[in-house]
């Protein structure tokens, strides 16, 4: 810790060194530490409520409303959060650590707040929008409980691990993968992988066919087209329609999605369900692994 952080309860002035990766370490320790003392242990999923005791400034409510986007609206004697109805239940619930977020770093930063506005020193607006969202998955995700995936075996699933970590602490799935991609060791073995969210629809009421778009990317090669459709037959595609059945499929395929293109491990596993049906495609090379279809899961809960 650098000597712009103290380890007490001052504020910390930031002026001179803005927000640093330490700073959001730093805050985020101090949430989970009073988090702690006062629950005694962590309450799976978290609840972003519970979180709401722990904040700098009284949040008297998180409500859903009919609003696009979280908002705060900051009265003289704290504060309230809108959170989106449109939103699933996961997605409300990033969203209002986002806002909460948004709370803490306004106070340990400079930031000036004018009625419902807030006005950052950050580089860009954009950067002070990814600290709050990192600042979110680090309140809903201790670091504590994230699989060792520098650990795991690579006839492991990933993608399998992922959505573990995801139903775990009741986060999005993008939300777990970045999470994950927060830690330096864990985050390596997912570095280099190319990844994929794909939203399932069914083609017809009555058909068992069924059209994946991709809604999400974690590609660091290549220029994935969003709503990019899936090819019929290819491994994501019978990943969809095994959904609900609790397993992936696997194998090594060619594979040509927008510039990602070559012969690819694939890994993929369906999750969700109703109109949030999605299956998450894990690319890795093709050197380690073996090649059965419709592989049983091997990732149990003591793996991860
Ligand atoms: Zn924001």
């Amino acid at each position: 810790m650098s000597g712009s952080v103290q380890a007490n309860n001052t504020p910390i002035s930031l002026d001179s060194v803005g927000i640093t990766e330490e700073v959001i370490k730093y805050t985020v320790g101090e949430v989970h530490t009073r988090y702690l003392s006062s629950f005694g242990e962590w309450k799976l999923p978290i609840l972003v409520q519970d979180l709401t005791k722990f904040m700098p400034i009284r949040v008297h409510e998180i409500r859903v409303s009919d609003v696009p986007k979280g908002k705060i609206i900051f009265g003289p004697d704290g504060a309230s959060i809108l959170i989106p109805r449109a939103f699933c239940r996961v997605r409300r619930r990033i969203e209002a650590a986002h806002e909460l977020a948004h709370i803490l770093l306004n106070h340990y930063s400079p930031v000036q707040i004018q009625g419902n506005r807030t006005t950052s020193y950050a580089e860009s607006l954009d950067v002070f929008e990814e600290w709050c969202e990192k600042t979110g998955r680090l309140m809903l995700i201790p670091e504590a409980f994230l699989p060792r995936l520098e650990n795991l075996s690579t006839e492991v699933s990933l993608g399998y691990v992922i959505i573990q970590v995801a139903r775990r602490w009741g986060v999005p799935v993008p939300t777990a993968i970045m999470r994950i991609l927060d830690q330096p060791m864990a985050g390596e073995k997912l570095r280099t992988k190319q990844i994929i969210v794909w939203d399932v629809e069914n083609e017809t009421a009555n058909s068992s066919q069924c059209l994946l778009k991709a809604s999400w990317h974690a590609c660091r090669i290549g220029f994935i087209p969003h709503q990019n459709k899936v090819r019929l037959g290819s491994i994501t595609y019978k990943a969809a329609v095994h959904m609900g059945t609790d397993r992936y499929v696997c194998g090594v395929e060619e594979v040509k999605i927008g510039s990602l293109q070559g012969i690819f491990y694939v890994d993929a596993c369906p999750y969700g369900i109703g109109r949030y049906k999605r299956v998450l495609t894990v690319f890795r090379e093709p050197d380690c692994c073996v090649d059965p279809l419709f592989k049983k899961n091997t990732a149990s809960g003591d793996t991860i």
